[in-house]
């Protein structure tokens, strides 16, 4: 089957060099000519494991290609999915669904018969229709279809999720669309015992709302639980072990840290508390988590200001890991600038490490110095802040670490190391969701 995606960011380069690897002919389109001809020559524009193989793969068998040139792409495309960015409007909080409209227009006039149009971006609900609106206005009705498709993959583990999802959500109003679909999805993931969960297109709009805004929920209210921790001398570590084994519960996100970011939760979350208002119903528990999360981001601040003994102001701070996660070069929403903004705030001198997100972090940051070395980064130190779970930087070595500072403070704020393990180093030690040991 031919498949075009439009935008190949995370989610429409992922979906491209995917849906080619299950032996499809993919022609990806974005308007950014540098990525493109970046994309042809095999250069990736992220950073995302084992990308790179896939996409050398499928453009040496035929399979896969990228073009700026939206009418190569669609032409005779059975299924044209839609990737494109959808990010907070400024100050408004819902989604900005600009680009989504420009990509439907722009396609509208080009779409084969029986085409059908699947919107890949995560995007609010009723957008489907609206989008359809505007290929009926640019082409007259009826030779083609609009599905909703959202995607669930994690950056950094992207190509395993998007391969052997949990679930596939695919939301039709007709038959056409459902059979386009399931055509594309239903051998390759047959293998994997993936389901496919087939919905009313709107349902399945509102389906990653909800399943973005209940994993935002839970990080926050594992991160709250951890205050209490600290406060009454609990471990969070044990408590989420002794929560999450109950399979009604499950183990996964409920790892205590500085609060979620990233390009996902933070925005959908907002997005859907806009939906939610925009039809006069109040989502309370997710209005909560938005709020105690954006608060907790500033807090990790104080909590280093606490480590160094309270005034901050000339210190020099080593912030280790800055992108939102570890195994992405993405640092939109990652919880590290914040920090360190407050950091500087309050006088500290910033420097920063991370393998791989310097290059994004440091069009965001001023003032920061970025260091390669994770010990050199540590060199006359005041304190180490530990903001994202790198391997590298899991397998850091404490001891010469410590050697390399002025002051042995080491702020854990992802539950990396272990207190008995940073102390027998030498360091004052503190952590979330942990008694501090100074
Ligand atoms: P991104 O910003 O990385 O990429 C979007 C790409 O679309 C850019 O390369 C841009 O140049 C291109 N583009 C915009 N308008 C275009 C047009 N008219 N024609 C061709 N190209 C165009 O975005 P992303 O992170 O891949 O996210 C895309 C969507 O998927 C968003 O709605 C996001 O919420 C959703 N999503 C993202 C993730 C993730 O982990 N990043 C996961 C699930 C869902």
């Amino acid at each position: 089957m031919k498949i075009a995606v439009i935008g190949t960011g995370y989610v429409g380069l992922v979906s491209g060099c995917c849906f080619a690897e299950w032996g499809h002919e993919v022609v990806c389109v974005d308007k950014n000519a540098e990525k493109i001809s970046g994309l042809r020559q095999g250069r990736l524009p992220i950073y995302e494991p084992g990308l790179d193989e896939l996409l050398e793969r499928n453009a040496a068998a035929g399979r896969l290609s990228f073009t700026c040139d939206v009418a190569e792409a669609v032409k005779d495309a059975a299924a044209v999915f839609i990737a494109v960015g959808t990010p907070p409007r400024p100050g408004h909080g819902d989604a900005d669904l600009s680009f989504v409209y420009m990509a439907a227009k722009e396609i509208a006039p080009l779409l084969a018969d029986n085409a059908v149009v699947v919107v890949k971006s995560t995007v609010p609900v009723g957008t489907g229709d609206a989008v359809e609106k505007i290929i009926v206005t640019e082409r007259g009705r009826g030779t083609f279809s609009v599905a909703s498709n959202p995607e669930f993959l994690r950056e950094g583990v992207a190509i395993r999720d998007f391969l052997e999802p949990d679930r596939v959500v695919i939301g039709v109003v007709d038959e056409r669309a459902r059979e386009v679909l399931t055509t594309i999805y239903g051998e390759p993931l047959a293998k994997t015992n993936s389901p496919i969960v087939v919905t009313e297109r709107r349902t399945s709009e509102l389906i990653k709302y909800a399943a973005n805004a209940f994993l935002a929920t839970k990080i926050t209210f594992i991160n709250e639980l951890a205050d209490l921790c600290e406060q009454v001398g609990s471990d969070v570590e044990e408590l989420a072990l002794g929560v999450g084994l109950d399979k009604r519960i499950g183990a996964s996100f409920l790892n205590a840290g500085p609060g979620y970011g990233g390009s996902c939760f933070p925005k959908d979350t907002l997005a859907l508390l806009r939906t939610a208002q925009d039809h006069g119903v109040a989502l309370r528990i997710v209005e909560e988590a938005v709020s105690v999360n954006d608060a907790r981001k500033r807090k990790m601040a104080l909590k280093v200001m606490d480590a160094v003994g309270g005034d901050i102001d000339g210190l020099t701070v080593a912030v280790f890991g800055l992108t939102f996660k570890p195994d992405t070069d993405d640092m939109r929403e990652a919880p590290s600038v914040p920090l360190i903004e407050t950091l500087q705030r309050f006088g500290a001198v910033m420097r920063a490490h991370d393998p791989i997100g310097m290059k994004n972090a440091a069009q965001m940051l001023e003032n920061v110095e970025f260091f390669e070395d994770p010990y050199e980064c540590a060199r006359d130190a005041d304190a180490i802040v530990i903001v994202t779970e790198w391997d590298s930087i899991q397998r850091l070595d404490l001891v010469r670490l410590r050697r390399m500072m002025r002051s042995p403070n080491l702020v854990d704020l992802r539950g990396v190391f272990k207190a008995g393990r940073a102390e027998a180093a030498g360091f004052h030690f503190s952590a979330v969701g942990r008694p501090t040991t100074r």
